[in-house]
Protein backbone atom coordinates (compact mmCIF):
# COMPACT_ATOMS: atom_id res chain seq x y z
CA UNK A 1 0.00 0.00 0.00
CA UNK A 2 0.82 3.24 -0.54
CA UNK A 3 0.57 5.20 2.49
CA UNK A 4 0.49 8.86 3.02
CA UNK A 5 4.12 8.75 4.76
CA UNK A 6 6.10 5.74 2.65
CA UNK A 7 9.06 6.73 0.89
CA UNK A 8 7.24 5.35 -1.93
CA UNK A 9 7.90 7.52 -5.57
CA UNK A 10 5.10 9.74 -5.23
CA UNK A 11 3.80 13.21 -6.66
CA UNK A 12 5.29 14.73 -3.84
CA UNK A 13 8.04 12.73 -3.17
CA UNK A 14 9.82 12.22 -6.53
CA UNK A 15 9.67 15.96 -7.95
CA UNK A 16 10.94 16.30 -11.74
CA UNK A 17 14.13 17.12 -11.74
CA UNK A 18 13.99 21.49 -12.62
CA UNK A 19 11.00 21.42 -9.68
CA UNK A 20 12.61 19.77 -7.63
CA UNK A 21 16.00 22.50 -8.15
CA UNK A 22 13.29 25.32 -7.73
CA UNK A 23 12.17 23.83 -4.29
CA UNK A 24 15.60 23.36 -3.17
CA UNK A 25 16.40 26.44 -3.87
CA UNK A 26 13.85 28.21 -2.09
CA UNK A 27 15.12 25.71 1.16
CA UNK A 28 18.18 27.29 0.88
CA UNK A 29 17.52 31.15 0.06
CA UNK A 30 15.50 30.29 3.30
CA UNK A 31 17.72 28.65 5.22
CA UNK A 32 20.49 31.24 4.56
CA UNK A 33 18.60 34.47 5.21
CA UNK A 34 16.95 33.39 8.42
CA UNK A 35 20.62 32.21 9.74
CA UNK A 36 21.66 35.68 8.62
CA UNK A 37 18.77 37.47 10.65
CA UNK A 38 19.59 34.57 13.49
CA UNK A 39 23.16 35.77 13.65
CA UNK A 40 22.26 39.16 13.66
CA UNK A 41 20.11 39.11 16.69
CA UNK A 42 22.79 36.74 18.26
CA UNK A 43 25.69 39.14 17.41
CA UNK A 44 23.32 42.38 17.79
CA UNK A 45 23.78 43.58 14.02
CA UNK A 46 20.53 44.98 12.76
CA UNK A 47 21.25 45.68 9.66
CA UNK A 48 21.11 41.65 9.37
CA UNK A 49 17.72 41.66 10.40
CA UNK A 50 16.33 44.22 7.72
CA UNK A 51 16.75 44.66 4.24
CA UNK A 52 15.52 48.18 4.01
CA UNK A 53 16.43 50.77 6.33
CA UNK A 54 13.50 52.12 8.56
CA UNK A 55 11.95 48.60 7.74
CA UNK A 56 10.50 46.13 10.74
CA UNK A 57 12.86 43.53 11.92
CA UNK A 58 12.53 39.92 10.78
CA UNK A 59 11.77 38.55 14.08
CA UNK A 60 14.12 35.18 15.98
CA UNK A 61 11.10 33.81 16.16
CA UNK A 62 10.33 33.95 12.79
CA UNK A 63 13.92 33.43 11.64
CA UNK A 64 13.44 29.80 13.55
CA UNK A 65 9.94 29.61 11.53
CA UNK A 66 11.18 29.79 8.53
CA UNK A 67 14.50 27.50 9.35
CA UNK A 68 11.90 24.63 10.44
CA UNK A 69 9.81 24.99 7.13
CA UNK A 70 13.07 25.21 4.78
CA UNK A 71 14.36 21.77 6.59
CA UNK A 72 10.56 20.22 5.94
CA UNK A 73 10.97 21.48 2.33
CA UNK A 74 14.26 20.04 1.56
CA UNK A 75 12.90 16.69 3.33
CA UNK A 76 10.12 16.61 1.02
CA UNK A 77 12.67 17.06 -2.19
CA UNK A 78 15.11 14.85 -1.13
CA UNK A 79 12.96 12.05 -1.30
CA UNK A 80 14.25 10.86 1.86
CA UNK A 81 12.86 8.44 4.80
CA UNK A 82 11.87 11.60 7.01
CA UNK A 83 7.92 12.11 5.72
CA UNK A 84 6.90 12.12 9.15
CA UNK A 85 9.61 14.44 10.51
CA UNK A 86 8.37 16.37 7.49
CA UNK A 87 4.70 16.64 8.47
CA UNK A 88 6.18 17.54 12.21
CA UNK A 89 8.52 20.50 10.76
CA UNK A 90 5.57 21.64 9.39
CA UNK A 91 3.05 21.18 12.17
CA UNK A 92 5.75 23.11 14.14
CA UNK A 93 5.35 25.86 11.75
CA UNK A 94 1.72 25.81 12.19
CA UNK A 95 1.70 25.76 15.73
CA UNK A 96 4.07 28.99 16.10
CA UNK A 97 2.15 30.38 13.72
CA UNK A 98 -1.48 29.50 16.25
CA UNK A 99 0.61 29.99 19.26
CA UNK A 100 1.57 33.93 18.31
CA UNK A 101 -2.07 34.39 17.35
CA UNK A 102 -3.28 32.92 20.57
CA UNK A 103 -0.77 35.17 22.16
CA UNK A 104 -2.81 37.95 20.82
CA UNK A 105 -5.92 36.99 21.00
CA UNK A 106 -5.89 35.66 24.57
CA UNK A 107 -3.49 37.65 26.07
CA UNK A 108 -1.35 35.21 27.10
CA UNK A 109 2.40 35.04 27.01
CA UNK A 110 3.20 31.38 25.84
CA UNK A 111 7.37 32.49 25.83
CA UNK A 112 7.84 30.77 22.86
CA UNK A 113 9.49 34.50 21.93
CA UNK A 114 11.22 34.95 24.29
CA UNK A 115 15.11 34.71 22.76
CA UNK A 116 16.06 38.13 21.88
CA UNK A 117 13.90 40.84 22.78
CA UNK A 118 13.07 43.34 20.71
CA UNK A 119 13.61 47.11 21.49
CA UNK A 120 12.20 48.63 18.56
CA UNK A 121 9.12 46.65 19.10
CA UNK A 122 8.88 47.30 22.52
CA UNK A 123 9.06 51.60 21.75
CA UNK A 124 6.10 50.77 19.48
CA UNK A 125 4.11 48.84 22.29
CA UNK A 126 4.13 45.75 20.39
CA UNK A 127 4.95 42.72 22.44
CA UNK A 128 9.31 42.32 22.03
CA UNK A 129 10.37 39.07 20.06
CA UNK A 130 6.78 38.25 19.28
CA UNK A 131 6.33 37.65 15.17
CA UNK A 132 3.38 39.71 14.14
CA UNK A 133 -0.48 38.90 13.65
CA UNK A 134 0.38 38.77 9.99
CA UNK A 135 3.13 36.99 10.26
CA UNK A 136 1.36 34.63 12.45
CA UNK A 137 -1.01 34.10 10.15
CA UNK A 138 1.14 33.68 7.09
CA UNK A 139 2.70 30.56 9.13
CA UNK A 140 -0.49 29.59 10.02
CA UNK A 141 -0.85 29.08 6.10
CA UNK A 142 1.79 28.23 5.05
CA UNK A 143 2.09 24.91 7.58
CA UNK A 144 -1.06 24.44 6.46
CA UNK A 145 0.32 24.31 2.65
CA UNK A 146 3.07 21.87 3.42
CA UNK A 147 1.91 19.52 5.69
CA UNK A 148 -1.01 19.34 3.16
CA UNK A 149 1.50 18.88 0.18
CA UNK A 150 3.70 16.38 2.83
CA UNK A 151 0.34 14.47 2.91
CA UNK A 152 -0.90 14.30 -0.04
CA UNK A 153 -4.04 15.36 0.72
CA UNK A 154 -6.78 18.24 -0.58
CA UNK A 155 -4.49 19.50 -3.40
CA UNK A 156 -6.98 22.20 -4.64
CA UNK A 157 -6.99 24.02 -0.64
CA UNK A 158 -3.51 23.61 -0.96
CA UNK A 159 -3.19 25.54 -4.44
CA UNK A 160 -5.98 27.77 -2.83
CA UNK A 161 -3.51 28.13 0.49
CA UNK A 162 -0.38 28.64 -2.10
CA UNK A 163 -2.47 31.77 -3.79
CA UNK A 164 -3.42 33.52 -0.67
CA UNK A 165 0.04 33.10 0.31
CA UNK A 166 1.65 34.58 -2.62
CA UNK A 167 -0.70 37.58 -2.56
CA UNK A 168 -0.06 38.02 1.65
CA UNK A 169 3.36 38.30 0.57
CA UNK A 170 3.55 40.32 -2.41
CA UNK A 171 1.20 42.87 -0.79
CA UNK A 172 2.86 43.23 2.53
CA UNK A 173 5.68 43.63 0.41
CA UNK A 174 4.38 46.51 -1.13
CA UNK A 175 3.27 48.03 2.19
CA UNK A 176 7.17 47.43 3.07
CA UNK A 177 8.11 49.41 0.47
CA UNK A 178 5.32 51.92 0.65
CA UNK A 179 6.76 52.72 4.20
CA UNK A 180 9.90 52.99 3.47
CA UNK A 181 8.96 55.23 1.06
CA UNK A 182 7.14 56.95 3.35
CA UNK A 183 10.19 57.21 5.95
CA UNK A 184 8.12 56.21 8.77
CA UNK A 185 7.13 53.25 10.56
CA UNK A 186 5.59 50.26 9.10
CA UNK A 187 1.83 50.55 7.96
CA UNK A 188 2.10 46.89 8.19
CA UNK A 189 4.63 45.10 11.17
CA UNK A 190 6.04 42.16 8.34
CA UNK A 191 9.90 43.12 7.75
CA UNK A 192 10.14 42.94 3.70
CA UNK A 193 12.51 39.78 4.34
CA UNK A 194 10.02 38.27 5.98
CA UNK A 195 7.29 39.01 2.92
CA UNK A 196 9.73 37.60 0.48
CA UNK A 197 10.68 34.47 2.32
CA UNK A 198 6.98 34.06 2.39
CA UNK A 199 6.91 34.14 -1.35
CA UNK A 200 9.49 32.10 -1.99
CA UNK A 201 8.59 29.61 0.99
CA UNK A 202 4.89 29.34 -0.86
CA UNK A 203 6.37 28.96 -4.39
CA UNK A 204 8.95 25.83 -2.64
CA UNK A 205 5.98 23.91 -1.50
CA UNK A 206 3.72 25.18 -4.47
CA UNK A 207 6.12 23.63 -7.35
CA UNK A 208 6.09 20.49 -5.20
CA UNK A 209 2.17 19.82 -5.44
CA UNK A 210 0.66 18.15 -8.26
CA UNK A 211 0.17 20.80 -11.36
CA UNK A 212 -3.90 21.93 -11.63
CA UNK A 213 -5.49 24.57 -12.35
CA UNK A 214 -3.27 27.75 -13.94
CA UNK A 215 -0.28 25.27 -12.73
CA UNK A 216 -0.75 22.26 -15.57
CA UNK A 217 0.26 25.55 -18.12
CA UNK A 218 3.14 25.99 -16.04
CA UNK A 219 5.07 22.47 -16.78
CA UNK A 220 3.03 22.41 -20.49
CA UNK A 221 4.93 23.24 -24.26
CA UNK A 222 2.80 26.18 -24.78
CA UNK A 223 3.09 30.02 -25.45
CA UNK A 224 1.04 30.65 -22.58
CA UNK A 225 3.82 28.49 -20.75
CA UNK A 226 6.51 30.96 -21.68
CA UNK A 227 4.21 33.45 -20.35
CA UNK A 228 3.67 32.08 -17.16
CA UNK A 229 7.24 31.46 -16.49
CA UNK A 230 8.55 34.67 -17.60
CA UNK A 231 5.90 37.11 -16.66
CA UNK A 232 4.43 35.60 -13.30
CA UNK A 233 7.29 36.35 -11.32
CA UNK A 234 7.96 40.05 -12.19
CA UNK A 235 4.27 41.19 -12.04
CA UNK A 236 4.33 39.62 -8.33
CA UNK A 237 7.30 41.94 -7.42
CA UNK A 238 6.02 44.90 -9.75
CA UNK A 239 4.19 46.60 -6.94
CA UNK A 240 6.70 46.58 -4.03
CA UNK A 241 9.31 47.18 -7.11
CA UNK A 242 7.54 50.44 -7.84
CA UNK A 243 7.22 51.68 -4.34
CA UNK A 244 11.26 51.10 -3.41
CA UNK A 245 11.31 53.03 -7.21
CA UNK A 246 8.96 55.90 -6.04
CA UNK A 247 10.96 56.19 -2.87
CA UNK A 248 14.33 56.67 -4.68
CA UNK A 249 12.72 59.64 -7.17
CA UNK A 250 12.05 61.29 -4.40
CA UNK A 251 14.90 61.17 -2.10
CA UNK A 252 17.86 61.11 -4.55
CA UNK A 253 15.91 63.10 -7.79
CA UNK A 254 13.78 65.30 -5.37
CA UNK A 255 10.87 64.66 -6.91
CA UNK A 256 7.06 66.13 -5.63
CA UNK A 257 4.49 64.63 -4.43
CA UNK A 258 2.65 65.35 -8.02
CA UNK A 259 5.96 64.24 -10.10
CA UNK A 260 5.63 61.07 -8.15
CA UNK A 261 2.28 60.51 -9.08
CA UNK A 262 2.66 61.39 -12.46
CA UNK A 263 5.75 58.62 -12.85
CA UNK A 264 3.48 55.76 -10.86
CA UNK A 265 0.86 56.74 -13.64
CA UNK A 266 3.08 56.29 -16.25
CA UNK A 267 5.39 53.40 -14.84
CA UNK A 268 1.68 51.63 -14.41
CA UNK A 269 0.73 52.42 -17.74
CA UNK A 270 3.82 51.02 -19.63
CA UNK A 271 3.74 47.89 -17.43
CA UNK A 272 0.00 47.30 -18.92
CA UNK A 273 1.31 48.17 -22.27
CA UNK A 274 4.01 45.77 -22.43
CA UNK A 275 1.57 43.03 -21.41
CA UNK A 276 -0.57 43.96 -23.98
CA UNK A 277 2.00 43.81 -26.36
CA UNK A 278 3.75 40.80 -24.87
CA UNK A 279 0.39 38.91 -25.67
CA UNK A 280 -0.37 40.23 -28.86
CA UNK A 281 3.48 39.43 -30.15
CA UNK A 282 2.97 35.61 -28.74
CA UNK A 283 -0.44 35.42 -30.16
CA UNK A 284 0.59 36.80 -33.49
CA UNK A 285 3.65 34.47 -33.45
CA UNK A 286 1.26 31.99 -32.73
CA UNK A 287 -0.98 32.44 -35.78
CA UNK A 288 2.08 32.62 -37.93
CA UNK A 289 3.30 29.24 -37.11
CA UNK A 290 -0.24 27.81 -37.48
CA UNK A 291 -0.77 29.91 -40.68
CA UNK A 292 3.27 28.24 -41.84
CA UNK A 293 1.99 24.91 -40.65
CA UNK A 294 -1.11 24.58 -42.89
CA UNK A 295 0.67 25.85 -45.88
CA UNK A 296 3.08 23.27 -45.33
CA UNK A 297 0.25 20.81 -45.06
CA UNK A 298 -1.14 21.95 -48.11
CA UNK A 299 2.26 21.67 -49.77
CA UNK A 300 2.85 18.40 -48.71
CA UNK A 301 -0.86 17.04 -50.62
CA UNK A 302 -0.48 19.77 -53.86
CA UNK A 303 0.68 19.43 -57.24
CA UNK A 304 3.06 22.29 -57.56
CA UNK A 305 2.59 22.84 -61.22
CA UNK A 306 -1.41 21.82 -61.72
CA UNK A 307 -2.74 22.84 -57.68
CA UNK A 308 -4.45 19.38 -58.46
CA UNK A 309 -3.58 16.95 -55.82
CA UNK A 310 -0.83 15.42 -55.57
CA UNK A 311 0.20 11.09 -55.81
CA UNK A 312 0.64 11.26 -51.81
CA UNK A 313 -2.64 12.78 -51.29
CA UNK A 314 -4.51 10.45 -54.05
CA UNK A 315 -3.02 7.19 -52.40
CA UNK A 316 -4.33 8.39 -49.09
CA UNK A 317 -7.95 9.25 -50.49
CA UNK A 318 -8.17 6.18 -52.35
CA UNK A 319 -7.03 4.08 -48.90
CA UNK A 320 -9.77 5.59 -47.24
CA UNK A 321 -12.19 5.01 -49.59
CA UNK A 322 -11.31 1.59 -50.24
CA UNK A 323 -11.76 0.83 -46.00
CA UNK A 324 -15.06 3.03 -45.85
CA UNK A 325 -15.94 0.76 -48.64
CA UNK A 326 -15.33 -2.47 -46.75
CA UNK A 327 -16.68 -1.43 -43.54
CA UNK A 328 -19.93 0.21 -44.85
CA UNK A 329 -20.34 -0.61 -48.17
CA UNK A 330 -19.75 2.77 -49.71
CA UNK A 331 -18.69 2.24 -53.15
CA UNK A 332 -17.02 4.95 -55.06
CA UNK A 333 -15.82 4.94 -59.09
CA UNK A 334 -12.41 6.44 -60.10
CA UNK A 335 -11.51 7.63 -63.69
CA UNK A 336 -7.96 7.63 -64.86
CA UNK A 337 -6.87 9.61 -67.50
CA UNK A 338 -3.89 9.92 -70.22
CA UNK A 339 -3.31 12.68 -72.35
CA UNK A 340 -3.05 11.57 -75.98
CA UNK A 341 0.41 11.69 -77.79
CA UNK A 342 1.86 13.95 -75.45
CA UNK A 343 5.12 13.14 -76.31
CA UNK A 344 5.04 14.49 -79.57
CA UNK A 345 2.92 17.52 -78.45
CA UNK A 346 6.41 18.58 -76.14
CA UNK A 347 8.23 17.63 -79.13
CA UNK A 348 6.70 19.95 -81.26
CA UNK A 349 6.25 23.00 -78.97
CA UNK A 350 8.69 22.18 -76.44
CA UNK A 351 8.39 21.11 -72.41
CA UNK A 352 7.27 24.88 -71.50
CA UNK A 353 4.03 24.46 -73.78
CA UNK A 354 3.64 20.81 -72.51
CA UNK A 355 3.39 22.15 -69.32
CA UNK A 356 1.17 24.97 -69.76
CA UNK A 357 -1.03 22.21 -70.82
CA UNK A 358 -0.85 20.73 -68.07
CA UNK A 359 -1.79 23.67 -66.05
CA UNK A 360 -4.74 24.22 -68.34
CA UNK A 361 -5.79 20.01 -67.67
CA UNK A 362 -5.59 20.44 -63.94
CA UNK A 363 -8.33 24.02 -64.52
CA UNK A 364 -10.35 21.51 -66.69
CA UNK A 365 -10.20 18.92 -64.03
CA UNK A 366 -11.28 21.23 -60.87
CA UNK A 367 -13.99 22.57 -63.52
CA UNK A 368 -15.44 20.24 -63.79
CA UNK A 369 -15.70 17.48 -60.18
CA UNK A 370 -17.78 18.12 -57.61
CA UNK A 371 -16.18 19.50 -54.13
CA UNK A 372 -16.49 15.78 -52.52
CA UNK A 373 -14.40 14.48 -55.51
CA UNK A 374 -10.94 14.12 -55.81
CA UNK A 375 -8.98 15.40 -59.14
CA UNK A 376 -5.04 14.53 -58.68
CA UNK A 377 -2.33 14.23 -60.85
CA UNK A 378 -1.24 10.57 -60.59
CA UNK A 379 2.26 11.55 -62.09
CA UNK A 380 3.66 12.61 -65.71
CA UNK A 381 0.43 13.76 -68.10
CA UNK A 382 -1.85 11.01 -66.13
CA UNK A 383 -4.09 11.99 -63.98
CA UNK A 384 -6.83 10.06 -61.54
CA UNK A 385 -10.06 11.56 -60.26
CA UNK A 386 -12.32 9.91 -57.69
CA UNK A 387 -16.13 10.23 -57.49
CA UNK A 388 -17.40 8.96 -53.88
CA UNK A 389 -20.52 7.73 -53.84
CA UNK A 390 -21.21 7.98 -57.93
CA UNK A 391 -22.00 4.69 -59.56
CA UNK A 392 -21.03 3.87 -63.23
CA UNK A 393 -23.49 5.76 -64.65
CA UNK A 394 -22.10 8.84 -62.97
CA UNK A 395 -19.21 8.60 -63.59
CA UNK A 396 -19.49 7.94 -67.52
CA UNK A 397 -21.45 10.81 -67.38
CA UNK A 398 -18.46 12.91 -65.63
CA UNK A 399 -16.03 11.37 -68.09
CA UNK A 400 -18.28 12.41 -70.96
CA UNK A 401 -18.40 16.15 -69.36
CA UNK A 402 -14.24 15.85 -68.93
CA UNK A 403 -14.02 14.60 -72.99
CA UNK A 404 -16.07 17.94 -73.92
CA UNK A 405 -14.45 20.39 -71.52
CA UNK A 406 -11.00 19.39 -73.56
CA UNK A 407 -12.74 19.68 -76.92
CA UNK A 408 -14.51 22.71 -75.86
CA UNK A 409 -11.21 25.02 -74.80
CA UNK A 410 -9.14 26.75 -76.96
CA UNK A 411 -5.69 25.18 -76.47
CA UNK A 412 -2.71 27.40 -76.95
CA UNK A 413 -0.92 25.34 -79.55
CA UNK A 414 -2.88 22.93 -80.57
CA UNK A 415 -6.07 20.90 -79.48
CA UNK A 416 -4.85 18.55 -76.42
CA UNK A 417 -7.25 15.42 -76.17
CA UNK A 418 -7.56 12.80 -73.51
CA UNK A 419 -8.34 9.19 -73.01
CA UNK A 420 -10.18 8.22 -70.05
CA UNK A 421 -10.71 4.57 -67.88
CA UNK A 422 -13.01 3.88 -65.82
CA UNK A 423 -13.38 1.69 -63.01
CA UNK A 424 -16.03 0.86 -60.03
CA UNK A 425 -14.25 0.05 -56.66
CA UNK A 426 -15.25 -3.36 -55.13
CA UNK A 427 -15.03 -4.36 -50.84
CA UNK A 428 -12.42 -6.74 -51.80
CA UNK A 429 -10.42 -4.00 -53.84
CA UNK A 430 -6.88 -2.74 -52.79
CA UNK A 431 -5.32 0.37 -54.61
CA UNK A 432 -3.37 -1.29 -56.63
CA UNK A 433 -6.54 -3.92 -57.94
CA UNK A 434 -8.44 -0.78 -58.62
CA UNK A 435 -6.05 1.05 -60.82
CA UNK A 436 -4.86 -1.90 -62.73
CA UNK A 437 -8.09 -2.08 -63.90
CA UNK A 438 -8.41 1.79 -64.54
CA UNK A 439 -5.14 1.77 -66.44
CA UNK A 440 -6.78 -1.50 -68.32
CA UNK A 441 -9.94 0.31 -69.27
CA UNK A 442 -7.76 3.22 -70.48
CA UNK A 443 -5.23 1.00 -72.80
CA UNK A 444 -8.86 -0.09 -73.76
CA UNK A 445 -9.68 3.54 -74.56
CA UNK A 446 -5.99 4.07 -76.28
CA UNK A 447 -6.30 1.15 -78.52
CA UNK A 448 -9.87 2.05 -79.66
CA UNK A 449 -8.72 5.19 -80.95
CA UNK A 450 -8.30 8.06 -78.34
CA UNK A 451 -9.90 10.60 -77.54
CA UNK A 452 -12.74 8.48 -75.77
CA UNK A 453 -13.50 6.77 -71.69
CA UNK A 454 -13.86 2.96 -71.65
CA UNK A 455 -14.94 1.53 -68.61
CA UNK A 456 -13.78 -1.88 -66.62
CA UNK A 457 -16.94 -2.81 -64.55
CA UNK A 458 -16.46 -5.16 -61.40
CA UNK A 459 -19.94 -7.41 -61.86
CA UNK A 460 -20.62 -8.37 -58.29
CA UNK A 461 -22.76 -11.28 -57.62
CA UNK A 462 -25.42 -8.88 -56.41
CA UNK A 463 -25.66 -6.81 -59.21
CA UNK A 464 -25.09 -10.73 -61.56
CA UNK A 465 -28.85 -11.13 -59.60
P1 LIG B 1 -0.16 8.17 -75.46
O1 LIG B 1 -1.24 8.82 -76.26
O2 LIG B 1 -0.04 6.71 -75.81
O3 LIG B 1 -0.36 8.40 -74.02
O4 LIG B 1 1.17 8.83 -75.91
P2 LIG B 1 2.05 9.81 -75.09
O5 LIG B 1 3.03 10.44 -75.98
O6 LIG B 1 1.16 10.77 -74.34
O7 LIG B 1 2.68 8.86 -74.02
P3 LIG B 1 4.14 8.67 -73.56
O8 LIG B 1 4.07 7.89 -72.32
O9 LIG B 1 4.99 8.08 -74.68
O10 LIG B 1 4.67 10.11 -73.30
C1 LIG B 1 4.29 10.86 -72.18
C2 LIG B 1 4.97 12.20 -72.28
O11 LIG B 1 4.53 13.07 -71.24
C3 LIG B 1 6.44 12.10 -72.20
C4 LIG B 1 6.85 13.19 -71.26
O12 LIG B 1 7.81 14.04 -71.81
C5 LIG B 1 5.59 13.96 -71.04
N1 LIG B 1 5.54 14.50 -69.70
C6 LIG B 1 5.43 13.82 -68.54
N2 LIG B 1 5.47 14.69 -67.49
C7 LIG B 1 5.59 15.93 -68.01
C8 LIG B 1 5.70 17.24 -67.44
O13 LIG B 1 5.66 17.45 -66.24
N3 LIG B 1 5.83 18.30 -68.30
C9 LIG B 1 5.88 18.11 -69.64
N4 LIG B 1 5.98 19.18 -70.43
N5 LIG B 1 5.80 16.90 -70.18
C10 LIG B 1 5.66 15.83 -69.41
MG1 LIG C 1 1.22 8.19 -70.05
MG1 LIG D 1 -0.10 10.00 -72.87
Amino acid sequence: MNSPLSAEPTAASSPRGGVAKIAQIAAWVMLVVSALVLLGWWLDVPALTRVLTGSTRMKAITATTFIANAVALLGCVRRERIGIACVLLNLLVLVFGAASLLEYTANVDLGIDHLFADPEAFAQGNPPGRMSQMTAIAFLLLGTQGLLVSLQRAPRLAHLLAGLLLSLGAFTLTMAGYSYRMGVVQVLPVSAPTALLLIVATLGWLVLQRPMGIMRVAYADSPGTVLLRWAAIPALLMPPLLAIAIRAAEHLLGWSHAEVVAAVGYLSGVGACSMVIGMAWLLHHLDHQRQKSERFQDAAYTDALTRLVNRRGFDEAIDRLLRGHRESDHGFTMLMLDLDHFKRFNDDFGHLAGDRALQITGELLRAAVRPQDIAARFGGEEFAVILPGTDMLGARRTAQRLLDAFHAREWPNRPVTVSIGIANSHPGDTSATLIARADAALYAAKSGGRDRACENQVITVSSVL
